[in-house]
């Protein structure tokens, strides 16, 4: 099957490899419908994460179930099924709380890799989610940013508490950053800061709920949020970057007793600990348990209420996912999906 392997820093490679089998009984096998890459596939694309040889890349998917394990029950044959960069058993303590992401059972999707014409998706009956109906070509978009971006910037509004009467700012304008928007709007905020530079972006956060947009960054984008909220700064931040200059922005934009969501993959950022003290903020973030938002989001998109597909600016077929790192690197593309 065609698979989408990384071999260095800025070499991407399209590749026949081995079909997945099922390993466990717990696994289903799907066939990937679409695929798409990811920012943070970008870490290691770009050096900044150490790759160990050959890897086959994606954590992104919707398809359809070819084959089940043994121990396989809710789902079935034939069902079309999203699921999220987490496989998680459902059903512990850690995962019953709403944090399937760090389910004690957890297995990284980006470990198994799903830019692939088919993927093996591990503890299928707590991961998968089956979709009822049959989606457009428009919801099948919608439904592939639900399995990662979409979830994600969910969380980040839900942890950051967005909601009636609150003042939402996100840092951040990349895919996560600009559907934490379109979740916070969704959450019932009054008032959402989009901080971006780039007019394509600021106009997909407007088309998404953003009322405000800030260009300034780091101190200049902090008094910019300062000023546009009478001194107090923002009830609400999401983190959507993960540099340290992203993290102390979204912490320093929120005011005392309000509520940081930080989903950035953590790069170098260290937090002094005498300025956090005094930032007086709530702080819950990690990767996100898009798992817990999963059945909400299907229904949303399956009825037409949020259009979060949006954010793929740029459709290729899997052949050319070397253009497509390329064009998300150069940040000619917002994200990218790749068609099987
Ligand atoms: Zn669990």
């Amino acid at each position: 099957m065609r698979a989408v392997v990384m071999h260095a820093p800025g070499d991407v490679r399209v590749e026949n490899i081995e079909k997945p089998a099922i390993v466990e009984p717990t696994d289903a096998i799907i066939r990937v419908t679409a695929a798409c890459i990811c920012g943070s596939d970008l870490w290691p694309y770009r050096g900044a994460e150490e790759l160990n040889g050959p890897t086959p890349m994606g954590h992104e998917y919707v398809g359809v179930v070819e084959e089940i394990g043994e121990d396989v029950h809710d789902i079935a044959v034939g069902d079309f099924v999203v699921g999220s960069f987490v496989a998680s058993d459902n059903s512990c303590e850690i995962c019953r709380a709403g944090f399937q992401s760090r389910c004690i059972h957890q297995v990284m999707m980006g470990s198994v890799g799903t830019q692939s014409d088919f993927a093996r998706i591990p503890l299928a009956d707590g991961t998968l989610v089956k979709v009822h109906g049959e989606p457009t070509s428009a919801q099948l978009r919608s439904l592939l940013a639900a399995s990662d971006v979409l979830g994600t910037g969910w969380f980040a509004a839900v942890a950051a508490e967005a909601g009636p009467g609150k003042t939402v700012a996100v840092v951040g304008d990349g895919a996560v950053g600009l559907l934490a928007i379109l979740a916070a709007k969704r959450l019932g905020a009054d008032r959402v800061i989009a901080m971006s530079r780039h007019a394509d972006r600021q106009a997909l956060a407007k088309r998404f709920g953003a009322t405000d947009i800030v260009e300034e960054r780091g101190d200049a984008g902090v008094a910019r949020i300062r000023e546009l909220t009478g001194g107090y700064g923002a009830h609400s931040t999401v983190e959507a970057v993960g540099t340290q200059e992203s993290m102390m922005q979204a912490i320093h934009a929120t005011r005392p007793g309000g509520h940081v969501g930080y989903v950035g993959v953590s790069h170098g950022v260290e937090l002094d600990g005498l300025d956090l003290f005094f930032s007086t903020v709530s702080l819950l973030g990690g990767p996100a348990p898009v798992r817990r938002f999963l059945p909400e989001l299907i229904d949303l998109i399956m009825t037409d209420q949020i259009d979060p597909g949006v954010v793929f600016d740029l459709e290729l077929p899997i052949e050319e996912a070397a253009e497509g790192y390329r064009a998300m690197d150069e940040r000619r593309a917002v994200k990218v999906l790749l068609s099987l």
